[in-house]
C-alpha cells in the first residue's frame, strides 16, 4: 500500500464539491487518512509549485491557489499515486476521460479542481510538507 498527497483546489471548495470529490476517492478504494482545510499563504503556494517557477503560468497559478480555501489530504491505498492520477484525469479537463474528477468538475486547465502527487518520491515530500506523521491515521 502507498500514500499520495491530494489537494482539493479553490475552484472546487468554492462550489461546495469537497464531499463529491471525496466520494470518488473512497468509491475507488482510496482511504482519506489525513485531511485539513486551510488557506495557503503565497509563500506556501510558491514553494509547493516551485518546480513550475519558470513556467509562464506560475504567477497566475499561485494567485489561483491562494484565492480561497483548499483541502489538503493524504490518500492511502494500493498504487495510490497512479490510482489517484487516474481518478483525477488529465490536467486539461478538455482531455480528461469521462467519469474522472476533472472531466466532471474542472472549470479550466488552471482551475482543475484537484492536485495529486506525480510519483511516490514526490508524494513523500509533499506529504511531509503539510502533515506530521502523528496526523496521518
Ligand atoms: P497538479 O500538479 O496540480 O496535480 P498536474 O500534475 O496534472 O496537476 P502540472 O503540469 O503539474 O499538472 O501543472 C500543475 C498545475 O498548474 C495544473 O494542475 C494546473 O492547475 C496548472 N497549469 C498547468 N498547465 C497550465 C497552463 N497551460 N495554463 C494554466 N495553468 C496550468
Ligand atoms: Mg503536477
Amino acid at each position: 500500500t502507498e500514500r499520495t498527497l491530494s489537494i482539493i483546489k479553490p475552484d472546487a471548495t468554492r462550489r461546495n464539491l469537497t464531499g463529491k470529490i471525496n466520494a470518488r476517492f473512497e468509491e475507488n478504494g482510496l482511504r482519506i487518512v489525513a485531511q485539513k482545510r486551510v488557506r495557503l499563504t503565497k509563500e506556501q503556494a510558491e514553494a509547493f509549485y516551485g518546480v513550475h517557477r519558470e513556467r509562464s503560468f506560475f504567477g497566475e497559478l499561485v494567485a489561483f491557489m491562494i484565492s480561497g480555501p483548499v483541502v489538503v489530504q493524504v490518500l492511502e491505498g494500493e498504487n495510490a499515486v497512479l490510482k489517484n492520477r487516474d481518478i483525477m484525469g488529465a490536467t486539461n479537463p478538455a482531455n480528461a476521460a469521462a467519469g474522472t474528477i476533472r472531466a466532471d468538475f474542472a472549470e479550466s486547465v488552471e482551475a482543475n479542481s484537484v492536485h495529486g502527487s506525480d510519483s511516490a518520491e514526490n508524494a513523500a515530500i509533499e506529504i511531509a510538507y503539510f502533515f506530521a506523521q502523528s496526523e496521518i491515521v
